[in-house]
């Protein structure tokens, strides 16, 4: 049990988390170091979701350590409003060196959801500047995840994240691309392409001069790591054309490497207006976050931005471009490039494809497998109808045997670091079988 106190433990309302059930027997992480957390009892647990789909390089990455060290030494915060320091301009053009060659204009801010917050602001801003400002309205897609902010549930699909607030913002949805019958396609499927075309029937009925921007995750992560058809990506870009929408592609998960590709972009090979990141870009060390946009959308503001004294795009935050976050992201991407971790994933991410789906034969329970890159989604049955209950019991007995993996809804996520041995990864998958086995 842990040493906190009960006052300690009811003062914090944790994010995402069962309040109730966590406070009973709480899970406390105490330190950590490359693919392991240490709990408080001691126990190493092997971090299969990088923390969050942030920590790629594992922990206690020297390098990024001793960056951070070294930054708030020298310069700890300084306003990014009318001032800059080198570091935000030097994060700025090796975040492009990821991006697709036309988004090389990066604008920073201090998490995903403002990530998200910020590229639907810019599509808006974007028409208006443009004459064009009754395109206004936004189209998300059922399972997306785009964060916790009014505009990120607003496009979000996920039911649960959803239902308690209310009125959001402006937004339709596409339907998601899971098409019956291709349960345990092994990456992509060649099935589904055509369901990009429902874009067209949001088009019909609420015209494109009134539709801002459409934005996907190339591949939805939260929502159980669902991986795009075949053609998909490229069906939405093209009718995004003919219609004038802008389309953002949400990176904050598949960005610097988790597809085995520097961006979901690459690994899918479709161009987006807009691309939002965070998580890796310090492989989570401090919080950050950015978006890149076409070269084309900044000079749209700068052509348009009026006299000196005048901003061209009033938006920002308080942490934008944070000094210490941009010395963890100049360190965390030199790392990715200079261990060639995005090969690496990608020459290891047949190896995960085969281990993953081994488990198919654990448990008839289990429903559909899904896998890209480094990540795997694993869909359980509910014939009791409670669909979460399962992977629920599936990662806390998992977190008991020393493993730390995700249950989201019907799914158990995962998404091991870049760096882990085979031999980790085969360790984490047999204690993951056992577990199906038992269900
Ligand atoms: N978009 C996507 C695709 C995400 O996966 C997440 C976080 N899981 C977010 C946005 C929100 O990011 P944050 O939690 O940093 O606000």
């Amino acid at each position: 049990m842990s040493k906190l106190t009960q006052k300690q433990l009811d003062s914090h309302w944790m994010p995402y988390t069962g309040n109730r059930e966590f406070k009973r027997d709480p899970r406390i992480i105490a330190s950590a170091d490359g693919c392991f957390y240490k709990d408080d009892q001691g126990r190493d647990i092997f971090d299969g979701l990088s923390g969050l789909w942030t920590c790629g390089l594992g922990h206690n990455v020297a390098r990024i350590n001793e960056a951070v060290a070294q930054q708030v030494k020298t310069l700890d915060y300084s306003p990014a409003f009318q001032f800059g320091h080198e570091k935000s301009f030097q994060l700025a053009e090796k975040i492009t060196e990821f991006m697709p060659p036309e988004l090389n204009r990066i604008f920073f801010t201090g998490s995903g959801s403002e990530s998200v917050d910020t590229a639907l602001k810019v599509a808006r801003a974007y028409w208006r500047k443009k004459g064009k400002g009754t395109k206004t309205k936004f189209i998300g897609r059922a399972k997306g995840y785009h964060g916790a902010g009014v505009s990120g549930f607003s496009v979000g699909g996920i039911p649960a994240n959803r239902t308690l607030y209310g009125q959001g913002l402006d937004s339709y949805h596409l339907p998601h691309t899971q098409a019956p019958g291709t349960e345990f396609t092994q990456g992509m499927s060649d099935v589904g392409a055509e369901r990009a075309d429902a874009l067209l029937d949001l088009i019909t009925m609420h015209d494109a001069s009134n539709i801002a921007a459409v934005i996907v995750e190339p591949m939805s992560g939260s929502a159980g790591v669902i991986i795009p058809p075949q053609g998909y990506l490229q069906r939405l870009r093209d009718i995004c054309d003919q219609h004038d929408i802008l389309l953002v592609f949400d990176e904050v998960i598949t960005a610097f490497g988790r597809m085995g590709a520097n961006t979901g972009s690459e690994a899918f090979g479709v161009t987006p207006d807009i691309i939002t990141m965070a998580k890796q870009v310090t492989n989570g060390v401090i919080p950050m976050g950015a978006v890149a946009f076409k070269e084309e959308i900044y000079d749209t503001f700068m052509e348009q931005g009026g006299p000196d004294y005048m901003l061209e795009l009033p938006h920002g935050y308080t942490y934008s471009a944070h000094p210490v976050a941009c010395a963890a992201g100049l360190a965390s991407l030199a790392e990715i490039q200079e261990q060639g971790l995005v090969e690496q994933v990608r020459n290891n991410s047949r190896y995960w494809e085969e281990v993953v789906h081994s488990l198919r034969s654990s448990s008839e329970l289990i429903t559909d497998i899904r896998n890209y890159g480094y990540a795997a989604g694993i869909t359980i049955a509910a014939p009791d109808g409670q669909p979460a209950r399962r992977p629920y019991e599936v990662a806390m007995e998992m977190w008991a045997k020393g493993f730390y993996v995700r249950y989201g809804g019907d799914t158990i996520q995962l998404a091991p670091p870049f760096i882990a041995e085979r031999e980790e990864l085969d360790r984490m998958i047999n204690a993951l079988g056992e577990s199906f086995g038992k269900l």
